[in-house]
C-alpha cells in the first residue's frame, strides 16, 4: 500500500517535471507537433516500471535540470530518502551534480541535498564536510547550520554545537533556548567527570543564553544540594517551579528538603508561586502548601485545597484532598482508601508529559522530543 502510494507520488512528481520541461520547451514541444499534447514517453516510465538501479539511472540521465524542474528533482531524492532508500538518493544527487549546466545557486541547493542524505546513512564525516561548506552560502546558511547542529547532537560534540548555535541566533531567537540546552549537556559531562566547579560555570553561559531555561535550574539546585549550598538550591528550585508551577509535582521533595536545610521562608515562595501561575498548573504546588499549613491548622488546610478543588478540579487536586482528608482526620477512612486507590491508577495510565510541539506524548521527562528533536519543549502535564 505504501509502495504503490510512493510510485503514485513519484508518477505525478514525473509529471511535474514534464510539465516544467514542456513549458521551458527544452525537451519536448506540444507546439511543434500541433493541437494535441504527446504524451511524455519517459522518464516516469522506467522508474515506475522497474523500481530498479538502472530506472534510476535512466531517470537521472532523461532529466535535464533547470530552474522549473530542479524542485522536483529535490522532491523525489526527499521521497527516497525518507523511505529509507538513502543510497538511491545519494545516486540521484550525485548524477545531478555530474550536469555541468548547474549554476552555483542549484548546485548549493543539490549539495544540500547530498549532505543531508549522508546525514541519514550515518556518514557524519562527509555531512559534516559538506554543511561546513555550504554553511559559508549565504543562500543555504541557515539550512547548513542546521544540519551541522543535527551532527553534533547525534556525536554529542557539544561545544562544537555551541559554536554553531550562537550563529543560528542572529537568524531565529528560538536558538537561544536551544544554545541553553547545549551549556547544560556541558554541565552534565562536567558533572559526570567530577568538575562541579566548570560545570556550574556551564550553567550560568546556560541562564545567559536563556534565562527561562528550567533545565539550567533543575542541574544548578543538584549542584549546589550537593555542595550543601541548601538556601542556593532552594532558590534555583523556587526559580524552576516559577517558571513552570506543574514541575512541583515532581520536585516537590527537593524543595521540602533544601527549606528545611536552609531554613528557607518555604510558604512564601510557594504562595509567590501559586500567585504567579493561577489555575490548573499551580494544583502541586496548592497541595504541598497545604501540607504546611496542616502542620498549624488542618481545617485551614483543608479549606485551602478543597477551594481549589472546586475552581480547577482535576484528578491530582481530588487525590491531593483525599490525602489530606486523611492525615487531618480518619472518619470514613476505608472509602477514602478506596478512592484513592483508584485515583493512583487512573493517574499511572495517564500520559504525565506532552511536546507542545509536535504532540508527542510520555511517560518521561525528554529535554529533547524525541519526535520531533526540539528542544525544551516537552512540557508536564497536571
Ligand atoms: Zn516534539
Amino acid at each position: 500500500m505504501i509502495d504503490s502510494l510512493f510510485w503514485l507520488i513519484l508518477f505525478f512528481l514525473a509529471l511535474a517535471i514534464g510539465w516544467g520541461l514542456g513549458r521551458s520547451g527544452i525537451s519536448w514541444s506540444a507546439r511543434s507537433h500541433g493541437s494535441v499534447k504527446p504524451i511524455p514517453s519517459y522518464p516516469y516510465v522506467p522508474l515506475l516500471d522497474e523500481q530498479s538501479d538502472e530506472a534510476l539511472q535512466r531517470f537521472i540521465r532523461a532529466l535535464e535540470i533547470n530552474d522549473s524542474t530542479l524542485d522536483a528533482h529535490l522532491a523525489v531524492g526527499r521521497l527516497l530518502r525518507k523511505r529509507g532508500e538513502v543510497d538511491k538518493a545519494i545516486q540521484l544527487h550525485e548524477g545531478m551534480l555530474a550536469n555541468r549546466q548547474l549554476t552555483n545557486a542549484q548546485s548549493f541547493q543539490v549539495h544540500l541535498e547530498l549532505g543531508r542524505d549522508f546525514l541519514a546513512a550515518g556518514v557524519l564525516s562527509r555531512a559534516e564536510t559538506l554543511f561546513l561548506e555550504l554553511a559559508e552560502e549565504k543562500a543555504v546558511r541557515l539550512a547548513a547550520l542546521k544540519g551541522l547542529l543535527r551532527i553534533y547532537e547525534q556525536e554529542h560534540e557539544w561545544s562544537k554545537a555551541v559554536e554553531v548555535c550562537e550563529r543560528l541566533i542572529a537568524e531565529d531567537s528560538y536558538y537561544r533556548s536551544v544554545l541553553a540546552h547545549y551549556f547544560c549537556e556541558l554541565a552534565e559531562q562536567d558533572t559526570r567527570h567530577g568538575r562541579p566547579k566548570d560545570a556550574l560555570g556551564y550553567l550560568e553561559q546556560a541562564l545567559q543564553a536563556d534565562s527561562s531555561c528550567l533545565r539550567a535550574f533543575l542541574l544548578q539546585a543538584k549542584l549546589f544540594s550537593r555542595a550543601e549550598r541548601h538556601a542556593d538550591a532552594f532558590s534555583a528550585l523556587i526559580q524552576a517551579c516559577r517558571l513552570q508551577p506543574a514541575l512541583v509535582g515532581s520536585v516537590g521533595n527537593d524543595v521540602l528538603e533544601a527549606a528545611g536545610r536552609s531554613g528557607a521562608d518555604l510558604e512564601g515562595a510557594l504562595r509567590a508561586v501559586i500567585g504567579e501561575g493561577r489555575g490548573l498548573p499551580v494544583t502541586a504546588a496548592v497541595l504541598v502548601l497545604a501540607r504546611q499549613i496542616a502542620q498549624r491548622s488542618t481545617s485551614e488546610a483543608l479549606r485551602f485545597v478543597q477551594e481549589h478543588l472546586r475552581a480547577y478540579p482535576s484528578l491530582l487536586a481530588l487525590k491531593g484532598w483525599v490525602e489530606l482528608c486523611q492525615i487531618c482526620g480518619d472518619s470514613g477512612k476505608v472509602a477514602m482508601e478506596d478512592i484513592e486507590g483508584a485515583l493512583d491508577k487512573l493517574l499511572l495510565v495517564d500520559f504525565r508529559y506532552r511536546c507542545e510541539r509536535c504532540g508527542f506524548a510520555g511517560k518521561l521527562l525528554h529535554w529533547q522530543c524525541p519526535a520531533c528533536h526540539g528542544w525544551g519543549v516537552v512540557k508536564p502535564l497536571y
